[in-house]
């Protein structure tokens, strides 16, 4: 039992122990304000500095979970992954000239309220905009001050009409916020809209409670996740020192209901921007059956740039792990582009050089191969006539008909031969000169 149990213990009536295992206790007792976070943990913060946090969290506010603050260690906070993920920082006010307020362009891929569309298959659903803790890190932290606790009922059926009317949707991501703050009869609801929809494949749900408050993770809520196979959770955990011995027996009861799990960390400064960190976290996440899925870059939002660390922290993780620990560990690095441009996956280079014939490639330990490529290679024209093909498995012509992005200049049907950007100066300049000879002509 740490500081803050024991503390919390004495502060408590003798329910305490009971009730520390009640998710809604936690909910009702989080950690909102700056005395209640001292008076708990016995942290004491400078005069000048409590003054700069409690501006802070005008902006920004705070909730902590019991649960999670209890995993600070208080003789030493300062350094404290967790500590720094719960916990404001008077840097949060701090905007650089690369913060935007709404980095993803979430707010512009928005067909209806709550749905961000921007994947050709798949949209993001976001059923709340409230969490059990406030990550310090969240890139939609301009939305937590909106007091807004739940969305209407009406909110909730205009976007689920839309993912009924768009039927290229076969993946529907429940976001939030978290998710799991909505009562279990309320996400039970929403979650059997979604399953009615014929053309919907797979669902899956984002949330934050294994790690903040893995109470939220009860027979009864595991029931109702059970009932809509192939559901998927990907979860988030960004240090070693969030998986608890609780946490674990979250993610087991998850498991054994047949959840597959994944994990999205943030790479964080100060907090697992270190490869042997990381390292362990995804170690400690299989050995919980969670795969770690993906590996962000911190994004652009206002007030994080201290968390931000340069890209080749990322890639130097990877390095570390690529070949020298199981591939099913690694998680994927992305960053999420500006303007939203989606997840862009970064790599470290593996091809060194390339011929017609020969690819030169390095592996992790820095030995040099070449890998011959074949002579009898036959190449043919692919005029997406699958019903036609002599690859055994007849597809529905479906989406190959509309090639999008890159696919477009790899399709042999489309003739697209580039993808140029609109309105830069020269695209511009060009059609100015196009429309000169045009007049010319027409003189
Ligand atoms: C991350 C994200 C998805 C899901 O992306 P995957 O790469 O399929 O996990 C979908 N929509 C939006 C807007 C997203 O940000």
């Amino acid at each position: 039992m740490n500081v803050y149990q024991k503390l919390g213990k004495n502060r408590l009536n003798k329910d305490y122990s009971d009730k520390w295992k009640d998710y809604k206790w936690q909910l009702h007792s989080s950690i909102r304000d700056i005395n209640t976070f001292e008076r708990l943990t016995g942290i004491k913060f400078p005069e000048q500095e409590r003054a700069d946090l409690e501006k802070t969290i005008e902006k920004f506010p705070i909730s902590i979970t019991p649960y999670y603050a209890s995993l600070i260690d208080a003789s030493d906070y300062k350094t404290d992954p967790i500590f720094k993920q719960a916990f404001p920082d008077v840097r949060e006010l701090e905007i650089t000239e690369c913060d935007m307020h709404d980095p993803l362009a979430e707010d512009k891929d928005t067909p209806v309220e709550g749905i961000t569309h921007r994947y050709p298959d798949r949209v993001l659903f976001a059923v709340t905009n409230v969490c059990s803790m406030y990550c310090r890190h969240c890139t939609r932290k301009r939305k937590t001050s909106d007091t807004d606790y739940m969305f209407s009922r009406e909110k909730i059926d205009k976007a689920i009409q839309y993912i009924k009317n768009t039927r290229t949707v076969r993946d529907v991501l429940i976001s939030g916020g978290d998710p799991l703050m909505l009562p279990d009869e309320i996400l039970d609801f929403i979650l059997s809209e979604i399953k009615k929809i014929p053309h919907v494949e797979i669902i899956r749900i984002g949330t934050r409670m294994p790690a903040v408050l893995p109470y939220r993770i009860t027979d009864n809520l595991v029931n109702v996740l059970k009932k809509y196979a192939p559901l998927w959770i990907n979860t988030h955990f960004n240090h070693p020192r969030e998986i608890t011995r609780t946490a674990e027996e979250a993610l087991a009861k998850l498991a054994e209901a047949g959840v597959p799990l994944g994990n999205q960390s943030v790479l964080l400064a100060g907090v697992n921007d270190c490869p042997r960190i990381m390292k362990k976290l995804v170690h400690r996440l299989v050995q919980n059956r969670v795969r770690p899925y993906y590996m962000y870059q911190c994004d652009l939002s206002e007030g994080l740039a201290h968390f931000r660390t340069p890209v080749g922290k990322g890639i130097e993780i990877l390095e570390n792990m690529i070949g020298h620990t199981s591939g099913l560990a690694v998680p994927r690095y992305v960053i999420d582009a500006p303007e939203g441009g989606g997840k862009i996956p970064v790599m470290p280079y593996y091809i060194i050089s390339w011929s017609t014939n020969k690819v030169v490639l390095r592996n992790f330990e820095g030995m040099i191969s070449v890998y011959k490529e074949p002579d009898s290679y036959r190449q043919y024209f692919c005029g997406r006539d699958c019903q036609h093909c002599d690859l055994q498995l007849r597809l529905e012509p479906a989406d190959e008909y509309n090639p999008q992005g890159i696919v477009k200049l790899l399709s042999d049907v489309d003739k697209t031969v580039s993808l140029v950007p609109s309105g830069t100066q020269r695209i511009q300049r060009r059609n100015g000169k196009a429309s000169r000879v045009q007049r010319k002509k027409n003189e």
